[in-house]
């Protein structure tokens, strides 16, 4: 009996796992109330290999037919560069992620990756070309060490490490009594928002993805946790197809492109530079901040 019960007890642990990753995901999407809208079309292939290249073509949708949420988007993130989203709260950001990761279909337009119509491939292969860092990442009880390898079962421990080391949460992990072997979860060691989103960035490196949709955390962080964050963000996006969804523009100074969306409508676009000369929406969301900022300080 002793020898069935490991087995059982990591079956069971295996179970969780999946059953968290979807978790995951669907807290990133908030969709834990609403039903599977798409299905794989008759006969669609696996995504094919390509580098990394994403584009919304004239996309339109609504999740209510009298209620148009994205209008006329249209993007395109070549492979390796990073693009952010920011603008007011329900103009539509994480909308792009949810159409991305293909839990709507648009109403017009076309999304591709790698000149693949994402429609036309199985959603398996489209999401395991995806990594997602939510904003809120949940951990299993269990090691530091499981939570992490969960990105990728079979990398190893100096694999792990180094992308503990790459998002910027190795240094805090070796400072523990027991480093990798810490438990966490609600019964061990309760980790800080930035600390889980780091352990998720881990994951999410340890995928080895096409691309990155990062989910940036609504809630304040200290400006330590976030510039370990944006440290961990840059090495994350450094090689790799980058979608942020951001909050805080700080974060994304460094983004190849910012798109500025407003209502559903791309108002502002450009880099961070090019955006302040401009004066506009972006600018001031800007001066704004800063101002929290200070205040804060
Ligand atoms: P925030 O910064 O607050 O997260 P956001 O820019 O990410 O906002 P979205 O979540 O994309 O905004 O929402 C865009 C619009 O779509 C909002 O008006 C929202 O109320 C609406 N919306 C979101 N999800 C649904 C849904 N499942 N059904 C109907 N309307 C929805």
């Amino acid at each position: 009996l002793l020898q069935l019960i490991r087995p059982l007890d990591r079956l069971g642990q295996l179970y969780r796992s999946i059953k968290q990753s979807l978790t995951d995901v669907e807290q990133m999407l908030t969709l834990l109330d609403q039903p599977a809208e798409v299905a794989d079309a008759a006969g669609a292939g696996s995504l094919p290999k390509g580098p990394g290249r994403l584009r919304f073509e004239d996309v339109d949708f609504a999740y209510d037919p009298r209620r148009p949420v994205l209008n006329d988007v249209s993007f395109e993130v070549p492979p390796g560069r990073t693009l952010a989203i920011v603008g007011p709260s329900g103009a539509g950001k994480s909308t792009i992620g949810r159409l991305l990761f293909r839990f709507y279909d648009p109403t017009s337009g076309r999304i591709t990756l790698d000149g693949a119509d994402i429609g036309a491939v199985t959603q398996a292969s489209l999401r395991e070309a995806i990594a997602v860092v939510p904003q809120d990442a949940v951990l299993f009880n269990d090691t530091i060490l499981y939570n992490l390898a969960f990105g990728r079962p079979s990398a190893s421990t100096e694999e792990i490490e180094q992308a503990a080391r790459q998002a910027q949460i190795h240094d805090f992990i070796a400072s523990l009594p027991d480093g990798y072997e810490t438990m966490v979860g609600e019964r061990g060691l309760k980790l800080s928002g930035g600390e889980k989103q780091r352990v998720a960035i881990a994951r999410a490196i340890l995928k080895r993805p096409r691309l990155f949709l990062f989910d940036e955390a609504t809630s304040a962080l200290d400006s330590h946790t976030e510039l370990a964050i944006q440290r961990s963000l840059r090495e994350v996006s450094r090689g790799t197809t980058t979608l942020v969804i951001a909050h805080r523009l700080s974060t994304i100074v460094h983004a190849d492109e910012i798109l500025v969306l407003e209502d559903g409508c791309i108002a502002e676009r450009g880099s961070h530079a090019a955006l302040l000369n401009r004066g506009g929406a972006y600018a001031a969301l800007w001066a704004r901040q800063q101002a929290d900022r200070e205040a804060a300080d």
